[in-house]
């Protein structure tokens, strides 16, 4: 887009735009070189999200989410770096540290297994496409069964499942070890209803935006309500996140949703702060 219009612009203005350009590769190329070293681990952290149940607001589980402290560059977020880390074929080592740290950490604060029943983990839909990828993550919960049977895998889409069969028997494989799964940001990922029809998940997740304009939208609130119908007919879980407010929380009520997450209950907090939440 940048080039387009430097063209239309005329050619004094293209240095500006090409000099645009090559700090954004110099900027990924630094981002790749940090997420090919080990050390980028020392400036990881995992947040953790409760999720409630809409019929009496106890708390059922938590989502796990990355977050990159960058020394230098400050945040940067997993919407940014989880892409190159695909790209690069770096999701392996990190879902590994995202799932050992977090076990780790719910372990030191006895959260698990009693006080929290269900812990979820983002997974790129493409590391489980690519058969030594899956095979590290099913590795990785082999390591760590106790936790793998409570953890629940969000399938989270970048790019498509683009090889079904594949991702089909990793997750299958999977379930043999206690998994549960969920459709992360589900009606805009590239899960459609014939892929659903032969993926073996427990979950749907409604995708934010939707959430978002379930107020204004009368198209977001019958998809939502599809959603949630959908799933119930699947005999499968529906859970909503983003929920910011009790109008939002009202709605998804009185569709019959099962769950909800959002900055209405509780934002993604650091370890210390979810003990201190689980406590009050
Ligand atoms: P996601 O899995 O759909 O996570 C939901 C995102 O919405 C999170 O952003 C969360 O902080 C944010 N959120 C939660 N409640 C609310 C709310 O009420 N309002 C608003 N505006 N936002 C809310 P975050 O942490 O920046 O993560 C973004 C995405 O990055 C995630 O989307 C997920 O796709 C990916 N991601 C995060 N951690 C991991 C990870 O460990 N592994 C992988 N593969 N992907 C991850
Ligand atoms: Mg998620
Ligand atoms: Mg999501
Ligand atoms: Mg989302």
């Amino acid at each position: 887009i940048a080039l387009h219009n430097a063209k239309k612009i005329g050619d004094d203005q293209c240095s500006f735009f090409s000099h645009e350009l090559s700090e954004i590769a110099l900027h990924r190329q630094r981002l790749i070189t940090e997420l090919k070293s080990t050390d980028v681990f020392q400036h990881f952290k995992t947040v953790y999200q409760p999720q409630l149940s809409i019929s009496d607001q106890s708390i059922t589980g938590v989502e796990v989410l990355i977050r990159w402290i960058h020394p230098e560059l400050g945040f940067i977020s997993p919407e940014d770096f989880i892409p190159i880390a695909e790209d690069i074929g770096a999701m392996p080592n990190i879902s590994r540290w995202v799932i050992t740290n977090a076990k780790k950490e719910l372990n030191e604060t006895n959260l698990i297994p009693e006080k929290i029943k269900r812990v979820s983990i983002n997974i790129s839909a493409r590391e489980l496409n690519i058969e030594e990828q899956a095979q590290n993550l099913h590795q990785v919960f082999k390591e760590n069964l106790d936790f793998a049977k409570i953890c629940q895998i969000e399938i989270t889409e970048t790019t498509a499942i683009y090889d079904i069969t594949t991702s089909q028997k990793f997750i299958e494989s999977l379930k043999e070890l206690g998994l549960k799964f969920s459709i992360d940001d589900f009606g805009t990922g590239f899960t459609s209803l014939s892929n659903l029809k032969n993926l073996p998940v427990d979950e749907l997740k409604i995708d934010r935006s939707f959430i978002d304009k379930i107020e204004t939208e009368n198209n977001s609130q019958i998809i939502v309500k599809s959603v949630i119908d959908l799933a119930d007919n699947f005999g499968i879980k529906s859970i909503a996140e983003g929920v910011e407010n009790e109008n939002q929380l009202i709605f998804l009520k009185n569709c019959g949703c099962d769950e909800a997450q959002g900055y209405y209950f509780a934002k993604p907090m650091g370890i210390e702060d979810l003990k201190k939440f689980m406590a009050a």
